[in-house]
């Protein structure tokens, strides 16, 4: 089969209700477009039936194309799968819970076809979600784009065309700990913003639970700035500063024989002041590491159990198999 212009990714996690709707939704939009396309569903570990329901609409639709993880993975890594198996010259990302509008779909074609090669969907407007999550969201991305070098642009999530050669890039960059939005902003090329409207969920709950959303957090920081790194020789300098300036003081107040400065509280204070800064300096370090540890052992970023009907590897394990396709 020849290769589509478009491919839509859409990463499902326990989405049955929304998988449903958002098939006829992107269809009735790809096929208003006349051009050829397919739909990548990403079934990233669902429990309630989803992996069926992707497997029927597989079979109904040929455009349809499933790639069904063997455990949940995370919404970045399913992503990432959708992208790898994308063939399209430009590849739409979609959440599978209509949040994002499949309408918009054409605005981001739109821009695509004047030649740029990032168009990203900014939110301007978010309905439904919690104060908390819409506060914590938006502080979010102000403090990454304060400590990071790369200029990841302000509320957009993952929801954004790519076109062929970025596609190609990312899938080159194979680090475990992914966070998309930086990764697509740190390629380059020409990149343009299109706004909308971000819709309340079709069904069910935020599959982005609190913890969660640390953990795209902290992959962002980490992924992109070595900031927290730094902190510590600040703090460190910062301390060191006031200590010799102090010394001067105590000297002189010794001198004029004011009351001494004793006392076993201020010690304490100290001691646990400076305990407190050196542990959460060892802590950002470890977090570090733990990194590295885990990119040093180099295992697939995710394992797919069973892939597109034409696909007859399930074994298929991104990189590896797909340079060895290459080299061949
Ligand atoms: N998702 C996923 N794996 C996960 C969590 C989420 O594939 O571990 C998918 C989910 O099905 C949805 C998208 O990622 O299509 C965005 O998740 P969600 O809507 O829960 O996030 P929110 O919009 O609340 O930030
Ligand atoms: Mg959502």
């Amino acid at each position: 089969m020849k290769n589509p212009i478009f491919s839509i990714v859409a990463p499902v996690y326990n989405e049955l209700e929304s998988i449903a709707e958002l098939y006829p939704r992107i269809r009735d939009v790809m096929d208003s477009t006349g051009e050829s396309w397919e739909l990548i569903l990403v079934d990233d570990g669902s429990q309630d039936g989803s992996t069926d329901v992707i497997r029927k609409l597989a079979i109904n639709d040929a455009r349809v194309r499933p790639v069904i993880f063997a455990r949940n993975f995370g919404h970045q890594i399913a992503v990432t799968a959708g992208l790898d198996y994308s063939r399209g010259a430009a590849v739409v990302v979609i959440d599978s819970d209509l949040q994002d509008p499949p309408e918009v779909i054409l605005d981001l074609i739109a821009k695509w076809r004047e030649g740029y090669e990032v168009v990203y969907a900014k939110r301007v407007e978010r309905e439904g979600e919690s104060w908390f999550k819409k506060t914590t969201a938006s502080l979010f991305y102000r403090i990454i784009c304060r400590i990071t070098d790369v200029q990841i642009p302000l509320d957009t999530g993952d929801f954004r065309l790519l076109d062929r050669k970025v596609v190609n890039i990312m899938s080159k960059m194979r680090e475990g700990h992914r966070f998309l939005r930086g990764m697509s902003a740190w390629v380059g090329f020409k990149q343009v913003g299109v706004e909308y409207k971000r819709a309340t969920r079709f069904a069910g709950e935020t599959k982005y639970p609190f913890k969660k959303m640390l953990k795209l957090a902290l992959n962002a920081v980490t992924g992109f700035s070595y900031f927290p790194l730094q902190l510590a020789t600040y703090l460190g300098f910062i301390s060191a500063g006031l200590s010799v300036i102090s010394i001067p003081i105590v000297v002189i107040l010794r001198l004029i024989s004011s009351p001494q400065l004793t006392g076993q509280a201020t010690t304490l204070i100290t001691v646990l002041f400076f305990g407190g800064i050196q542990l959460i300096s060892l802590g950002i370090i470890g977090e570090y590491i733990g990194r590295i540890y885990d990119e040093v052992k180099g295992r697939p970023i995710y394992i797919v159990s069973e892939g597109p009907s034409e696909d007859h590897d399930p074994t298929r394990l991104n990189l590896s198999t797909k340079e060895s396709q290459e080299k061949s």
